[in-house]
């Protein structure tokens, strides 16, 4: 694996997205844009069952403002 690790990490967690599932590349991620799917799609933030819905919310509406400004 690689050697780099995210600082954003932690136990498997993503708090730059507000405690979504880390999934290097994904929307809101810093890696976003800068790895490629196979699918080419990038794929959405995960949470887990029991994660705080105001932070997902959160995350969700600034995953959505962004999205609007890229048109
Ligand atoms: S999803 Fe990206 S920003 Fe979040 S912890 Fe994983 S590598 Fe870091």
């Amino acid at each position: 694996m690689s050697s780099w690790s995210c600082p954003h990490q932690v136990d498997d967690l993503c708090r730059k997205v507000k405690g979504a599932y880390c999934r290097p590349g994904m929307r809101g991620c810093v890696l976003a844009g800068k790895i490629a799917f196979q699918d080419g799609v990038v794929p959405r933030p995960v949470w887990p069952a029991g994660a705080d819905p105001r932070d997902r919310a959160e995350a969700e509406a600034a995953l959505a403002a962004s999205e609007g400004e890229e048109g």
